[in-house]
C-alpha cells in the first residue's frame, strides 16, 4: 500500500504518545530499532507517531529513522519542558522558533554552544509550521503562548542554581528540555522542515521534580493533543 509522506509527530514520554493513539485511524504499527512507529491518518493527514524515548541520542536517533524509513515530510516534536524565563509558567506553551545545545561545549576549539564543524549554536524551526502550531495553541483556552528559543541537553534541570546559570547564560531562553536541538539538528542535516512545541511542567527549579511527576499524572498530555487536534483540523 502506498502513502503520502506523513507527517512525524514525536512525543518523548509514554502518556503523550497515549493521548494521540486514539486519533489515529487505519492504524499500522512498525517496529523498528525498539520503538513503535504507528502510521495511519488524523483527519485526513497520514501520519506517524513514535515514542522518541528521553534524551538527546534516542531523539536523534528517530528523528533519521522517521526520514530515513518513513520519509517522513515533516516533524513535528511534542512534550513537556521546564520553565526558565521570567514569566514562562506550568501550564503555559512554548512553540520553539530556535534551539540550541545547552550542554554543547567544545571550547576553546569552537564557541560555547556551537555544533562543531556547523558554524552554528541556534537551529532555526521552520517558520510556517511553528505559525501553524503557535495559531493551534492561541486558539485554546486560557492557554497563555509563549515563541522563542528552546533548549536541550541531556540533564533534567532540577535546581534554582541551575537554571540561574542557564538563564544568566542565555537570557532570552524561554523553556529547557531534553531533545528538541537534536531534532533541530537531525532536521537540519536533512532539511526538513521541524517544529517543537512544549507544555510547562516545571520550572527547572527545586521544585522541579515534583511539579513534572503531578503534571504528567494530572494534566498529562491534554494540551498536546488539542494543539495536535486544532492544527491538523485547521482549513
Ligand atoms: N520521570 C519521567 C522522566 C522525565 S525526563 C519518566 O518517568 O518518564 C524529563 C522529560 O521532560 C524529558 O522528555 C524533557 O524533555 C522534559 N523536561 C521537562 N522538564 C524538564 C526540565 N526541567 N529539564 C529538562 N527536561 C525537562
Amino acid at each position: 500500500m502506498t502513502r503520502e509522506p506523513p507527517l512525524a509527530i514525536v512525543s518523548a514520554i509514554h502518556e503523550e504518545l497515549r493521548a494521540l493513539l486514539p486519533l489515529l485511524t487505519q492504524r499500522q504499527t512498525l517496529r523498528l530499532a525498539g520503538r513503535e512507529f504507528h502510521q495511519g491518518e488524523i483527519h485526513g493527514h497520514a501520519v506517524v507517531l513514535v515514542l522518541s524515548g528521553i534524551g538527546k541520542v534516542a531523539a536523534a536517533t528517530t528523528a533519521v529513522l522517521l526520514m530515513q524509513a518513513f520519509d517522513a515530510r515533516q516533524l513535528v516534536f511534542t512534550g513537556v519542558a521546564g520553565g526558565l524565563h521570567e514569566g514562562v509558567e506550568v501550564g503555559d506553551v512554548v512553540v520553539a522558533r530556535q534551539l540550541l545545545q545547552h550542554d554543547m561545549d567544545a571550547s576553546p576549539l569552537f564557541p560555547r554552544f556551537e555544533v562543531p564543524l556547523t558554524g552554528r549554536s541556534r537551529f532555526d524551526a521552520d517558520r510556517d509550521l511553528a505559525a501553524e502550531l503557535a495559531v493551534a495553541a492561541r486558539g485554546l483556552p486560557g492557554t497563555r503562548l509563549h515563541e522563542g528559543l528552546i533548549v536541550s541537553g541531556d540533564r533534567f534541570v532540577s535546581s534554582a542554581a541551575e537554571s540561574l546559570a542557564q538563564r544568566a547564560l542565555l537570557p532570552d531562553a524561554l523553556a529547557v528540555e531534553m531533545e528538541g536541538a537534536a531534532v533541530a539538528q537531525v532536521c537540519a542535516d536533512f532539511d526538513r522542515p521541524f517544529a517543537v512545541v512544549r507544555t510547562i511542567s516545571d520550572r527547572a527549579d527545586d521544585a522541579a521534580h515534583v511539579d513534572f511527576k503531578r503534571f504528567i499524572e494530572e494534566v498529562a498530555s491534554a494540551t498536546t493533543r488539542a494543539v495536535v487536534e486544532a492544527w491538523l483540523t485547521r482549513a
